[in-house]
């Protein structure tokens, strides 16, 4: 079922989902499922799963040189999408990228997922190859969001690269894509961010998920900009719970987020990790309750691979 149907059969009602990462390579999956099972009983419509492209690492040979190697630490995107809608009977909503894909693959990737029963997708450009400053496109790849988008919602409309092909059966994706309440890292400015949000949703989005943010005023001004400029999609906050000190400076400089000033000094003063986590998970649960006062549709959390947290929060919030 589509993220859009769910939203529409809650009613009104704030729905609990949240994503995670594949594990690391060579890892079981049973590690997911671990993750997963404890969070079953908050009844999420959906399960987000990242996808992570290849890095480049550097080998050094024994005659000195060094040896570029491409590698890809947490492959297995459609497989977990497949493991979970298998066990769990729920929508699991596999993460597309822009970075490391041609048109081409980004096609056999979508007709995998058509034959797999998948009906969303979230599409998003991806960053930089850790070893690059600047993201690239792969050369018959696309650029932005908002062409990945195009080329999914031509698919929905049987329009596939090769013209000649006949009588091709559309998908029937929804898609939804990114948005920054504290605008993305490479945008000169929230009102240009928002201008190329809304082009994802003229291509076809149906629905937006924000970044992570730590101080709910900046999604509601968000919110409100893009309702401004006339986008009227829902937009799904997103809510990850800080859980140790060296987060910090992590979050800000990986996420390109800010942390409130009470927030910052309440896990400076923390004793250990054990304190951190406590104030994280009670901070998380104040933005959440604020949150589905305001009405959101749905409150997605960025499991990360810890359960514990989230399950913490969902009880004292669902
Ligand atoms: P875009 O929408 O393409 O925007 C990128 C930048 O370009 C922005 O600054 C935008 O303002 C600008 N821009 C957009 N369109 C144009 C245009 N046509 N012309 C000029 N400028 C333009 N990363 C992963 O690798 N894997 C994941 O699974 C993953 N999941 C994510 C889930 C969520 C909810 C979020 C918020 C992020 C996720 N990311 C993931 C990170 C994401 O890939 C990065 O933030 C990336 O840098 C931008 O992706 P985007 O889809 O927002 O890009």
């Amino acid at each position: 079922m589509k993220v859009i149907d769910h939203i529409k059969e809650a009613n009104g009602n704030t729905l609990f989902s949240f994503e995670i990462l594949p594990p690391l390579k060579g890892q079981n999956i049973q590690s997911i499922f671990d993750n997963i099972d404890p969070l079953m009983e908050f009844n999420p419509p959906f399960i987000d799963v990242t996808y992570h492209r290849e890095e480049y690492v550097y080998k050094e040979l024994k005659n000195g040189l060094l040896e570029k190697k491409v590698v890809r630490k947490r492959p297995g995107t459609v497989g977990i999408c497949a493991a979970i809608q298998n066990k769990y009977d729920v929508d699991a909503i596999p993460h597309i990228l822009c970075g490391g894909f041609s048109k081409e693959d980004t096609e056999n990737f979508l007709i995998d997922l058509g034959f797999l029963g998948i009906d969303n997708v979230m599409a998003l450009r991806g960053d930089a190859v850790k070893s690059e400053i600047y993201f690239s496109a792969e050369k018959e790849g696309h650029r932005y969001a908002n062409e990945l988008v195009g080329q999914i919602s031509h698919m929905n409309q049987g329009v596939y690269l090769d013209e000649e092909l006949q009588n091709s059966t559309p998908t029937d994706f929804c898609i939804g894509v990114a948005g920054y309440p504290e605008k993305h890292l490479e945008a000169p400015s929230m009102e240009s961010d928002i201008h190329f949000l809304k082009k994802k949703i003229k291509e076809g989005a149906t629905y937006v998920v924000t970044q992570m943010f730590f101080d709910n005023k900046k999604y509601f001004q968000f919110v409100s900009a893009c309702r401004e400029a006339g986008i009227t999609v829902p937009i799904i906050p997103g809510l990850k719970p800080i859980a140790t000190k060296k987060q910090l400076n992590l979050i800000p400089h990986r996420f390109s987020v800010g942390l409130p000033d009470e927030l910052v000094m309440s896990v400076i003063k923390a004793k250990d990790n054990s304190a951190v986590r406590t104030i994280g998970i009670e901070w998380c649960i104040q933005q959440s309750r604020e949150l589905i006062a305001a009405g959101v549709p749905i409150l997605h959390y960025y499991s990360m691979g810890k359960s514990d947290n989230i399950k913490a929060i969902a009880q004292s919030v669902f």
